[in-house]
């Protein structure tokens, strides 16, 4: 049986082969995304080296981080955000991937308790061809980026997405070129990013190449998660 340590220790084999593949130098750093696994395989996770963990539902992710309040995890919420859950997610998490409206900026911001270091922030940006998925295309993402970097407890560091599933790899690089464009145009329009949040199970090799900062990987490291787990 394939533990979560042999997982852990293949995917960051493959993203170092995959960094030297594509002759890039900086890091990338791995999210282990645990919707749906119970406490006790992050606790396993974490044992074994992992320390950053992504979850997409608030009251999920509450309870877990009460089990495990022992360790020293950073929380990284990545899934829609609701107005209604933007307490929770302000006072509970250090990181937020899915920012895609100013509203829900300022409710984080507004949230957010000062005796907290400023929640980092993704935006969420839209990278497929078809107009109607969500995230921000690049106008609206300087907009949003200009309206965060006057929120007093966000902090701003780069952008995220979740492209239409493809099995071909250069379908896959063509859609994670959309963003690293996008997270180019940003900073060469002044805004200081350093995070570009994509990659997942299927597709993290393709977004190392394209210049992936974090990448979030759930099955891969934990399993297939099963339907009914994933409501
Ligand atoms: C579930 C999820 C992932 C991980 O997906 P896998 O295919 O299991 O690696 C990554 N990012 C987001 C936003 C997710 O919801």
């Amino acid at each position: 049986m394939t533990t979560i340590a042999d997982s852990l220790q293949a995917i960051q084999a493959n993203i170092h082969a995959a960094l030297l593949h594509a002759n890039r130098q900086h890091k990338v750093q791995l999210l282990a995304v645990s919707k749906s696994q119970p406490a006790e395989k992050l606790r396993e996770a974490y044992q074994n080296g992992q320390a950053l963990f992504g979850e997409n539902y608030v009251q999920e992710a509450t309870n877990k981080q009460q089990q495990l309040r022992d360790l020293d995890i950073e929380w990284h919420f990545i899934g829609p955000i609701q107005s209604n859950k933007t307490q929770l997610i302000a006072k509970h998490f250090d990181w937020v991937h899915s920012v895609d409206r100013l509203k829900i900026a300022q409710r984080l911001s507004d949230a957010r308790p000062s005796t907290l270091a400023p929640l980092n922030i993704c935006i969420q940006i839209n990278s497929s061809f078809e107009a109607t998925k969500s995230g921000a295309d690049l106008a609206e993402a300087a907009q949003l980026a200009a309206a965060i970097n006057q929120l007093p407890h966000l902090k701003l560091r780069g952008v995220m997405s979740i492209p239409a599933p493809a099995n071909d790899y250069e379908t896959q690089r063509a859609q994670f070129k959309i963003v690293s464009d996008t997270f180019s145009s940003l900073q060469k329009q002044g805004f200081i990013l350093d995070t570009l949040s994509i990659g997942m199970s299927d597709d993290y090799v393709a977004a190392i190449h394209e210049g992936a900062t974090i990448v979030r990987i759930g099955s891969a490291l934990f399993g297939a998660r099963s339907a009914a787990s994933t409501q």
